[in-house]
């Protein structure tokens, strides 16, 4: 059995929509489950919507609606030829649709949204896009049925906006909603990233989540593979607008993938590869519009090739450094966490950490959108407890992060990235490994990323097509 999901620019239009019905056609001799995510786009607009209508933006929140309400029509009519399929999912459409319309609206009225009303509107996508992919589905003969993520089975904590599936309970409720259709020869039409609670209450998994649903699913039903289908041929040594010779990696294991995901090859949501790396259920990236290409085969197989030891290295261009220096740090336990935790608070994910071993100060990279907030709150939360403590913030850096499971115990990997970089005259800032080892994340002037990446690139020649 595969699980195949889809979404984004590969549901971006009705032409698109029928691709990629016909993709699923091609397989249909396997047992299938497909998971859709919204069309392109309609996340970020749903997240508009909510913000417009929160501050009670009555005429921009009408604006939004129609436009939404629009467009999905639009990607319907396209998408299916017939006129009688058509209006079997317009009737889908419509309760979703009228919903998205009165949550929108009361809150603009009311000038708040509570997070479990922005999940009912962000949730929307989704519930709008899998049943047009089910209806197209049909069209090419194929028996499908449209599900939403709780429908399926995807039982939710009530944390909204972020909520994480109780996985048990989720697994046993999808092997008895999907296990049936699949073996009686339906294909289920999983709308992602959404669940519900144990209340009955609609949630989201977070950004990206549709991916998640997927694995999920595939490990309720023990699927031979996941296919993850997006609009690039898969997991990349570099980013090519950055690197013209980087390559496609055929194979990576599952912590390399979920580095590669943290630094930005692929927005992947976190969780997504837990479920399946706890089964050993290869993840496959491939492109919707280049079939032919087998894609990267995300598994537990390490290292196939002994001499590639870094297999990637990855930029990431909008982040900011802030430094917590202060002599009251030294030797006081607990001064790291309570840190930790007002930038937490503050909205802003640390990507990367560091302190020196005097313990006098700590680094600290996060991205640039947030880093004044971060700053703010780490103004207000220390300087007042004495110990005269100063915060830095250095927004002109980048980070590199050079990935690969084979570093770990390799020695002479961080010697090789750094000695290349000195031999050039780029200056660090600031440096940080994981323990895990499979990463050496630094940070250098913003002026110098892109020539970096590309230096490591060459050193550890990531082109060369010999290495898988
Ligand atoms: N549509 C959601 C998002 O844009 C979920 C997903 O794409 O996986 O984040
Ligand atoms: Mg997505």
């Amino acid at each position: 059995m595969l699980v195949f999901k889809f979404g984004g620019t590969s549901v971006k239009d009705g032409k698109r929509v029928r691709h990629v019905a016909k993709l699923v056609e091609a397989n249909r001799k396997k047992h299938l489950v497909v998971v859709c995510s919204a069309l392109d786009g309609v996340t970020d607009e749903l997240i508009h919507l909510s913000e417009d209508a929160s501050k009670g933006a009555e005429r921009v929140v009408e604006e939004r609606l129609r436009k939404l309400r629009i467009s999905h029509e639009k990607v319907l009519r396209d998408a299916l030829r017939k006129e009688q399929s058509r209006r079997r999912v317009a009737r889908l459409l419509s309760p979703t649709l009228n919903q998205l319309e009165r949550t929108a609206r009361g809150a603009a009225t009311l000038r708040e949204l509570t997070p479990r009303s922005k999940d009912l509107i962000l949730s929307s996508g989704e519930r709008l896009s899998a049943p047009i992919v089910a209806g197209a589905l049909s069209e090419v003969g194929l028996k499908a049925d449209y599900l939403t993520g709780g429908e399926a089975g995807v039982i939710t904590d009530d944390n909204f906006g972020d909520a994480m599936p109780l996985v048990e309970t989720s697994k046993l409720q999808i092997r008895q909603t999907l296990d049936p259709m699949v073996e009686s020869g339906t294909i289920p039409v999983v709308a992602g990233y959404i669940g519900l609670t144990q209340a009955g209450d609609l949630t989201t998994l977070g950004r990206g989540g549709s991916d998640f649903t997927a694995t999920l699913i595939a490990s309720a039903l023990m699927a031979d593979e996941v296919w993850i289908w997006s609009d690039v041929d898969g997991l990349m040594t570099a980013d090519p607008r950055i690197v013209k010779h980087a390559r496609l990696l055929k194979q990576v294991s599952y912590a390399e993938a979920g580095e590669m995901a943290v630094f930005g090859a692929k927005a992947l949501h976190p969780r997504t590869l837990e479920p399946v790396a706890e089964l050993g259920i290869p993840v496959r990236f491939r492109n919707t519009f280049n079939p032919r290409n087998e894609g990267t085969v995300v598994s537990a197989k390490t290292n196939v090739d002994s001499r590639r030891v870094v297999k990637s290295v990855a930029l990431i261009g909008d982040v900011a450094i802030i430094t917590v220096s202060g002599a009251s740090m030294v030797g006081k336990p607990g001064s790291a966490a309570r840190i930790f935790d007002v930038v937490a608070k503050s909205g802003s994910n640390i990507l990367m950490i560091s302190q020196s071993v005097s313990e006098s100060n700590i680094g600290m990279v996060v991205k640039r959108a947030t880093a004044q907030k971060a700053v703010n709150a780490l103004e207000i939360a220390l300087l007042g407890e004495g110990g005269l403590k100063q915060v830095l913030l250095e927004d002109d850096v980048s980070a590199i992060a050079v990935i690969g499971g084979g570093m770990r115990g390799t020695p002479g990997i961080a010697a090789k990235v750094f000695g290349a970089v000195s031999s050039r005259g780029i200056n660090v800032r600031m440096i940080a490994q994981g323990s895990s080892e499979q990463n050496i994340s630094f940070c250098v002037d913003q002026k110098d990323g892109k020539q970096t990446v590309a230096l490591i690139h060459s050193v550890f020649e990531l082109d060369d097509k010999s290495q898988g």
